[in-house]
């Protein structure tokens, strides 16, 4: 009977419509979260590949960061798509060596390979350990890698899977960065010479200026009047008073008159410089502990961040630094300097890894706005970056 015929035919397309309207709204892609990496089981699931939209600004921020009403430095999550963009592009442009050396050849090195394979897990193990990523890390994300490899379809999966686990090895639990929340707010510079201490600062002191505070620099460094010059020099083009000594005063006493100064003079920010050299008979971390020891001195809680200056290009040696200084100080933060001028930007992921530092700044440059303060979702994207989809940014 037709009528019957037609029944069936509705029930029939009504069911199959339950059926695709059911399937699609089961179960949404669930957002990507970064897993353990070596989980104790194995039995961790594999994160689910990345979707190829680059930009996902919701990973770029901390929670502690988002509690803070007023970050001091550009908020990247307040900021729009277009400034965010803005930014991974210039510093896209700062990392280019970075990105054509080591991770464009992790880029190649997954769109070549079909299946992983021991023999492949040991050419990766090569280019990771040759790109200064650390021996520690790169056999963390090796065994995370070899954890998941059963899971892995396509070997091309796993560049942006990477891509997320480095991500997540960047991020460092810390306060955001603010400098009203003492005043004077006293930070203090350490690292070996050369690294790149004094020009830091001028750039730090450039930023904290545009920001509206004012800014006082304390030529800690009395080791070599060279220093101290270099120091004026920066503090004329940002426009900020230099307190200095004598040639071969005690370091301490400069940087405590500074603090002095800037109490008297409600100045909203001390920066201090200090004497990097390792070679000497003077006992230098003896030296940076009481710096470090006046300042507190001076004022009560200061030094508020001690940032550490590393030269990026150093490769492994910038790891045992980290390991000399902080032995002597809590360091607060690390400052990467000469990204621009390194293809082995992989040493800061090896650092973060290792020594759970944050990184509160980058150097891509030897110029006043050369000076990034670091977000690793920005990071990792500008660097991860593949050049095709460069190109399409750039149009
Ligand atoms: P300090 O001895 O630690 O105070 O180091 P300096 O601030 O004097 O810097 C040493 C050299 O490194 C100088 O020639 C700087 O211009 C250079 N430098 C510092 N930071 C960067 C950077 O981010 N990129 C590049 N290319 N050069 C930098
Ligand atoms: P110590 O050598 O570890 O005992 O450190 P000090 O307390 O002697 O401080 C080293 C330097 O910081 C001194 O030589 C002073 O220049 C300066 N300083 C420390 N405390 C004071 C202080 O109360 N008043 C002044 N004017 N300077 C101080
Ligand atoms: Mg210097």
């Amino acid at each position: 009977m037709d009528s019957v015929h037609i029944i069936i035919l509705l029930a029939l397309i009504l069911a199959v419509a339950i059926v695709i309207v059911s399937l699609r709204s089961k179960k949404p892609r669930k957002p990507l979260q970064y897993e353990d990496p070596v989980p104790e089981g194995g039995s961790s699931p594999l994160p689910e590949p990345v979707e190829p939209t680059p930009a996902e600004p919701a990973s770029a921020e901390s929670p502690k960061a988002e509690a803070r009403p007023e970050p001091e430095v550009p908020a990247p999550p307040k900021a729009s798509d277009d400034e965010r963009k803005k930014r991974v592009l210039r510093l896209k442009q700062g990392l280019t060596t970075t990105r054509q050396g080591f991770i464009a050849k992790l880029g190649r090195f997954f769109k070549e390979k079909r299946k992983i394979d021991p023999s492949v897990l040991q050419e990766l193990e090569e280019l990771l350990i040759t790109s200064d990523v650390g021996v520690k890390t790169t056999e963390l994300l090796l065994g995370w890698l070899k954890e998941n490899t059963d899971r892995i379809e396509a070997a091309g999966d796993v560049y942006p899977m990477l891509q997320v686990e480095i991500e997540a090895l960047l991020h460092v639990e810390i306060a955001s960065w603010d400098v009203t929340r003492a005043k004077p707010f006293c930070i203090m510079m350490v690292g070996v010479n050369g690294t790149g201490k004094t020009t830091t600062i001028g750039k730090l002191a450039s930023q904290i200026k545009d920001q509206g505070h004012t800014v006082l620099l304390a030529a800690g460094d009395t080791f070599r009047a060279a220093a101290v010059a270099q120091l004026e020099i920066w503090g004329k083009r940002v426009g900020a008073e230099v307190v200095k000594g004598k040639e071969g005063a005690d370091p301490s006493s400069v940087i405590f008159d500074a603090i002095k100064k800037a109490q008297n003079d409600g100045i909203d920010v001390v920066i201090a410089d200090t004497a990097g050299r390792l070679h000497t008979k003077v006992p230098l971390m003896e030296e940076i502990k009481k710096v470090r020891r006046v300042m507190a001195k001076a004022m009560e809680g200061s030094p508020h961040e001690v940032l550490l200056v590393l030269d990026a290009t150093t490769g492994q040696n910038a790891v045992a630094q980290t390991r000399m200084f902080k032995e002597a100080l809590d360091i607060s933060g690390l400052v990467l300097t000469k990204m621009d001028g390194t293809a082995k930007g992989g040493i800061i992921i090896g650092i973060v890894n290792e020594e759970k530092i944050p990184v509160r700044f980058i150097g891509i440059g030897e110029k006043m706005d050369d000076l990034r303060v670091f977000d690793a979702g920005e990071f990792v994207e500008a660097i991860f970056e593949r050049e095709e989809e460069g190109k399409e940014a750039a149009a």
